[in-house]
């Protein structure tokens, strides 16, 4: 709902994050024509709360809509055009997450934690003081993404620059056969499979360095919450949202370098 009343003012209001992208809705719809779906009744919330292939063939919004969307516009569900006060400025603002700053200031800080979550929490401790100490699924998800940014930024200077300038990677450039694009600031893989039913993060994957100290993090926290997986599983669920290079070694040193693995065939 606080989307529609974004739409609905002038995007100078709003924090440059959310201004951009105000702006450009606005240009290239017309803001009176969006209207509100309940969550209830959306059918992205099923993605993003994350469902079962067997659930999700009997869940009819996803495939349907809502269940107004096929009567006249007359029956569609009202918009309550609220006074903006009834929001908090916070929320109607969405100033930038706290970590971004944090982050650049200190990029040693991805060699001072020892565990992904460690370095995610660190970030994050400041908003998490400010507010009611909950933290969502989308902010820990913004915080993760903001630490790949930079970790793209120490290890992919001169591509980024190119796609710049350019649209596209030098020749020479060993990220060339991933066909690299940015999205958001991001380094992603370009997707070659637009139309498979699969999550957008496995359809365009953040690319990673395998030396960077960020990656080792991501791989030893995906080898440890699927409950020590060997390389081959370790792969695939990485690849479920990034493709960092040269992953097979990695993957295979991270498993070969686990003291609980270790420890576990040790006394088999
Ligand atoms: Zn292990």
């Amino acid at each position: 709902m606080i989307v529609v009343h974004w739409l609905a003012a002038s995007p100078n209001r709003w924090k440059k994050f959310v201004a951009n992208r105000v702006a450009e809705i606005q240009q290239t719809t017309t803001p009176g024509t969006w209207g509100h779906v309940a969550r209830i009744e959306n059918p992205a919330d099923a993605i993003s709360r994350g469902m079962s292939a067997a659930l999700l063939i009997d869940f009819d919004i996803w495939w349907q809509g809502p269940a107004w969307l096929n009567q006249p516009k007359r029956f569609w569900p009202n918009i309550v055009r609220t006074s903006d006060c009834i929001f908090d400025a916070d929320q109607l603002e969405e100033k930038p997450a706290t970590s971004l700053p944090i982050v650049h200031e200190a990029l040693s800080i991805f060699k001072l934690k020892s565990s992904l979550t460690d370095l995610v929490n660190i970030i994050l401790k400041d908003r998490r003081s400010r507010q009611n100490g909950l933290l969502t699924t989308v902010e820990l998800e913004m915080a993760l993404q903001n630490l790949v940014r930079v970790s793209q930024q120490e290890s992919f200077p001169n591509d980024i620059g190119s796609i710049k300038s350019s649209g596209q990677v030098k020749p020479t450039s060993k990220l060339k056969s991933l066909s690299p694009i940015l999205v958001d600031g991001i380094l992603r893989v370009r997707g070659r499979l637009h139309n498979a039913p699969i999550p957008y993060s496995q359809k365009q994957p953040m690319i990673l360095d395998s030396k960077h100290p960020l990656t080792l993090l991501i791989v030893r926290h995906y080898h440890v919450k699927f409950l020590h997986a060997g390389p081959q599983l370790l792969m695939a669920a990485v690849r479920s949202k990034f493709w960092p290079t040269r992953l097979r070694n990695l993957a295979r040193t991270i498993t070969h370098r686990c003291l609980n693995c270790f420890r576990c065939f040790r006394s088999k």
